[in-house]
């Protein structure tokens, strides 16, 4: 079904019906994925911006699928929320975060782990309970586990989301509200949020160096974020102009390419040990 112009009338098109035989064809396929345990997670670096030591690994969905190669959590994540696979495939996704940290633990490595949740995740009663019993099964403290919530999803001010971070907090989570910057907050509903940090969103990071308007909205990201007394991550760090507006302008983690690519938990123990500074 497509709008045209406003319009609400329906009409098909071949281009459309195969469009819509792939993503039957796609969805079975992540069904089979799911069910033989074909996902697998990536870690991407966070960096304390003073001294570019490792603060955290965000964990990052990848879906390889046989024919089609990586297929992007842009593209299977909405699928998979749209079908009713989100719950399971997020569940996963926190056991096998949490079994990483465990294993980064005994390796000395003591940084957060961080995942995304979905907000169909949100919405579901035994969220927080799992969470606490995967900690508890891999013996990480709560406060090193980082949930990620869009802004989107954390400004859906009803009593759902509210109870939902509200439980989030009493479990002593670290709550951060990603992609910062692209949905509508307001100053009300993010002072009462129990967040400890903004994760502030590429778009914004990407201007940087260059554009004296991207550097003020992320100055006064900064100056907010103080006042709420709420950590400041800059997602999407890819030169070296934008990271040293970025530290100068007092933002606490820097993620992004120029610092490290996401990649396997092998690959990341490495690059924690041996990482040089760009
Ligand atoms: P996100 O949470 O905002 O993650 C950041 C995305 O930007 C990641 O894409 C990452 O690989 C990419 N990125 C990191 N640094 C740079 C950079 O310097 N430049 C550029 N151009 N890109 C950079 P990825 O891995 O494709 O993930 C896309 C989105 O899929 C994520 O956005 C997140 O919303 C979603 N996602 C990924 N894994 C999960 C998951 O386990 N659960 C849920 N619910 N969503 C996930
Ligand atoms: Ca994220
Ligand atoms: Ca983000
Ligand atoms: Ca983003």
């Amino acid at each position: 079904v497509k709008q045209v112009g406003g319009a609400s009338h329906a009409f098909y098109t071949p281009a459309l019906a195969v469009d819509q035989r792939e993503q039957a064809e796609l969805l079975q396929a992540l069904r089979h994925a799911v069910q033989r345990g074909e996902l697998q997670l990536v870690y991407q670096p966070k960096v304390d911006a003073r001294n570019l030591q490792i603060t955290a690994a965000e964990a990052l969905l990848r879906w390889q699928h046989p024919q089609r190669g990586t297929i992007s959590p842009v593209v299977f994540i909405p699928l998979a929320e749209r079908h009713g696979l989100i719950n399971g495939i997020g569940r996963w996704v926190i056991e096998e975060a949490c079994r990483q940290a465990a294993q980064w633990r005994q390796q000395g490595m003591r940084m957060r782990v961080a995942v995304n949740l979905s907000g169909h995740q949100l919405r579901q009663d035994d969220l927080v309970p799992h969470i606490q019993a995967c900690l508890k099964r891999h013996k990480i403290p709560a406060e090193r586990l980082t949930v990620e919530i869009t802004e989107s999803v954390a400004m859906d001010d009803t009593a759902h989301t509210r109870a939902a971070f509200e439980r989030l907090r009493k479990a002593g989570l670290h709550v951060s509200i990603d992609d910062f910057g692209t949905g509508h907050s307001s100053l009300a509903t993010l002072r009462r949020l129990p967040a400890a940090e903004l994760k502030i969103d590429r778009a914004f990071i990407t201007d940087l160096g260059h554009s004296e308007r991207a550097r003020s909205i992320v100055q006064a990201v900064v100056q907010m974020a103080r006042t709420l007394e709420l950590r400041v991550v800059a997602e999407g760090v890819e030169t070296t102009a934008q990271r040293d507006v970025l530290v100068g302008l007092g933002c606490n983690e820097l993620q992004g390419y120029l610092f490290a690519k996401p990649m396997s938990a092998t690959a990341l123990a490495l690059w924690a040990d041996t990482d040089e500074p760009p």
